[in-house]
């Protein structure tokens, strides 16, 4: 543990104790549309104490930023997932390098939308709120809450399903994820959440079989909705991909669910570049922007080169198209404000969820909508839809800080996140060519027997 702390120290070039300015460059606040010259920001005590003015610099440690980089709000992933599964054996939690990535692209907040290792999901929280390991702020979601959990019974009732939450949030959990969950315990689920002041969020279906519509789990009081709008152009006949394939959105069907999203304020987590990746990879969002592999243990490389490519699915190519009409749509009737930057990537090793929070921006801007509205999903609406908008997701006085600074100005090209020259969490100043070097060649078993554990353990391993 020490030498992890002495490692982690290192990497922070200047810790919470001390106050840090930032001089220069431009400054996207999240408050408005807009860039402006960074009038200067003084962050003490972990908080962003003074924005402007004449700030007293005695003591602090003075970052001065070039004319072209702009300070933004650190990234929220709200789908953000740690899993990978290399060898199709099943998905496990990565939280040895993955933390340090998610934090060196400028996310400072994950939602891991469902955990398979809950407990370790846990203890890589609790070390990096303890000071033990660099990542980014985990809102634990726990284990799923539906058939996407090894071993789950449609028979579970609502008694059992308060307790599990209850056990949950005492760990520290921040919100829910349901997958593949009845209505019954859907609604005991969003109950026992909505108690301790979380929300929940599920990833449903049509109806069909049995499933949730989010239509309906939208009258349960569910308070955000991962991948598709549901309501009557997803009738509960056949399963909502089915439908998903051929939707159009100039229909009434289309105009109702929207409109109740709006009404009722439920956050949609659109996950576009994650049809896309199953899909063609749109060569625009999939372009390398960096190599991605060399966080690979060298074994694991040599063992990814021998594995065949992956198969287009010719369904998520479609719906990844079809998306891109959707998000419009709904930005376009006035759910902007709803929508939320979510990743959904259990890699296979190709590419790393971390970096996908910049194909996810990309993937919503190319649908049409501003690059300041993208940058909003992807800061204060992920504040939001977590209930912690009061302390993250823009750049005021009295906020936590935490701030990416990335070279160019992302509102005139979305693609400038991708270059983040400092990130900023909780006050600590982190340099992310320093973090990414930290973790080179660490990701992924280093031999024949760790890949073992790496393809077959996930299965058998704790899911309580
Ligand atoms: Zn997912």
């Amino acid at each position: 543990m020490s030498a992890i702390l002495a490692i982690t120290l290192a990497l922070a070039v200047a810790v919470q104790d001390s106050s840090l300015v930032i001089r220069g460059g431009r400054l996207f606040t999240a408050t408005s549309d807009q860039t402006v010259a960074n009038p200067g920001i003084l962050i003490r005590a972990g908080k962003i104490a003074q924005i402007g003015g004449t700030i007293d610099e005695t003591g602090a440690h003075v970052l001065r930023i070039a004319d072209d980089e702009t300070v933004l709000p650190g990234f929220f992933d709200m789908h953000a997932h740690y899993a990978v599964d290399f060898f199709g054996g099943g998905r496990i939690d990565e939280t040895e390098v993955y933390p340090t990535l998610f934090l060196a692209n400028g996310v400072t907040s994950t939602f891991p939308a469902g955990e398979m290792q809950p407990e370790k999901m846990r203890e890589a929280r609790l070390r990096i709120d303890g000071g033990q390991a660099v990542g980014p702020r985990i809102f634990s979601s726990g284990p799923y809450f539906g058939s996407a959990r090894p071993g789950w019974s449609h028979e579970i009732g609502a008694d059992s399903i308060a307790k599990e939450v209850d056990y949950w949030v005492a760990q520290g959990a921040r919100a829910f994820k349901a997958k593949g969950i009845r209505g019954p315990q859907l609604a005991a689920l969003i109950q026992a959440a909505h108690r301790h002041g979380l929300t929940v969020t599920g990833h449903l279906d049509s109806g069909f079989r049995g499933s949730v519509n989010p239509r309906d789990a939208i009258a349960l009081g569910i308070d955000r909705i991962e991948h598709f709008l549901g309501g009557d152009a997803f009738p509960a006949d056949r399963t909502a991909y089915d439908s998903f394939e051929k939707l159009t959105v100039n229909t009434p069907e289309f105009a109702r669910i929207a409109k109740l999203f709006i009404d009722r304020g439920v956050f949609y987590d659109a996950t576009r570049s994650a049809y896309g990746y199953y899909g063609k990879q749109d060569p625009q969002v999939f372009e390398a922007f960096t190599d991605e592999q060399r966080f690979l243990t060298p074994y694991l490389r040599g063992a990814l080169r021998a594995r065949q490519p992956r198969r287009v699915v010719d369904r998520f190519e479609t719906i990844y198209w079809i998306k891109k009409d959707e998000l419009k749509a709904l930005y376009d009737a006035g759910g902007g404000h709803l929508i939320t930057i979510g990743t959904d990537h259990p890699s296979w090793g190709q590419f790393l969820s971390p970096f996908s929070i910049h194909r996810e921006m990309h993937a919503i801007a190319l649908a049409g909508i501003p690059n300041a509205a993208v940058l909003k999903m992807a800061t204060i609406n992920g504040a939001r839809a977590l209930g912690v908008s009061d302390r993250l997701g823009t750049v005021e006085v009295g906020k936590w800080a935490d701030l990416v600074i990335v070279k160019g100005d992302p509102t005139a090209d979305i693609r400038n996140t991708r270059n983040t020259r400092h990130v900023i969490k909780a006050g600590v100043l982190y340099d992310p060519a320093k973090l990414l070097a930290s973790v080179e060649g660490k990701l992924g078993p280093a031999s024949d027997a760790e890949a073992a554990a790496w393809g077959l353990g996930a299965r058998a391993s704790s899911n309580r």
